[in-house]
């Protein structure tokens, strides 16, 4: 902050204290930076940002990143994000979770989130396993990966969080990776200033627990969806894109926006919100007329 007051902001506005407890290495660097990035960018105050999180290596974010947080139950980040965003509209409201935490306890979170639309920001840190119990796997691991709870080999076919959140009404899908900052810094960027659901899945190396989905795996099989002419208006392109690391046996791996479109938001569609948030509201209520109701 300057002596006028004026912020300027970049990555260290949105230092804590906190000492990260993360392995060297870890995928999970990546994503904070690229959070920070795209907060500074954006010029986002920290009082005007919420970050949830669930269980999991990830959960920490909200400790290392000066915004409100709220670090709650496994697999409930977006909830809690869903609560706030509907308390008080104002906010910038990013859900933070895992592939164990979003795409298995909260799976049914992640679902109802999409078609409801509403505008918050749900970013996954995916590592393809549990990194946190040490490294059992997830609903994202790969078939035939050995683990600490699937010896001779995964025998389910992974789940593809793209593909689901384009056919469920997600409103922007996009994927990245925690090894190419400055491309995931634009796609958070982007979702942050989307109005809707936006997605961000994330390729986020466990370099302790993961080592067939390396830094070095990841770079290379990825390429960037924008420098390939993809039109993410365009919805059966992104369905296509969203099949195309299975259909090629992970030769190719795409990242990028996948797929955007304008829908009203689930909180555009509350009268009761349309003037001023709900906290800006009295909390006098008349319940006279609903008791006479009653009897
Ligand atoms: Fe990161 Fe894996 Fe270590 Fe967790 S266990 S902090 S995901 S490297």
């Amino acid at each position: 902050m300057d002596a006028k007051g004026n912020v300027n902001f970049d990555v260290n506005t949105y230092n804590t204290k906190e000492m990260i407890q993360w392995c060297p290495g870890c995928g999970n660097f990546g994503i904070l930076t690229a959070i920070k990035m795209a907060l500074a960018e954006l010029k986002k105050q920290p009082h005007e940002v919420v970050i949830s999180s669930g269980v999991g290596c990830n959960s920490k974010i909200p400790h290392y990143v000066m915004t409100y947080g709220f670090e709650g139950l496994h697999g409930r980040p977006v909830p809690v994000a869903e609560g706030i965003k509907l308390a008080n509209h104002k906010l910038t409201v990013i859900a933070e979770g895992g592939d164990g935490d979003g795409y298995q306890e909260g799976i049914q979170h992640f679902i109802h989130v999409m078609r409801r639309n509403h505008d918050i920001t749900y970013i996954v840190h995916d590592n393809q396993l549990y990194g946190l119990t040490t490294g059992q796997a997830s609903a994202t691991t790969l078939l035939g990966t050995k683990t600490k709870t699937t010896l001779h080999g995964v025998i389910e076919t992974p789940l593809n969080p793209i593909l689901l959140a384009i056919d469920n009404g997600a409103t922007y899908v996009a994927r990245g990776f925690a090894g190419d900052i400055p491309h995931l810094k634009e796609l958070i960027k982007g979702a942050i200033a989307h109005k809707g659901f936006s997605l961000v899945e994330v390729f986020q190396p466990c370099v302790t627990f993961n080592k067939l989905n390396t830094y070095e795996w990841f770079r290379e099989r990825v390429y960037k969806l924008e420098e390939a002419g993809h039109d993410p208006r365009d919805k059966k392109a992104a369905r296509e894109k969203a099949e195309e690391e299975v259909l090629t046996q992970y030769k190719k791996i795409p990242i990028g926006l996948f797929y955007r479109e304008e829908r009203p938001t689930y909180e555009d569609q509350l009268p009761q919100i349309a003037d001023k948030p709900l906290v800006e509201k009295q909390l006098e209520i008349d319940i006279t007329p609903f008791l006479k109701k009653l009897v």
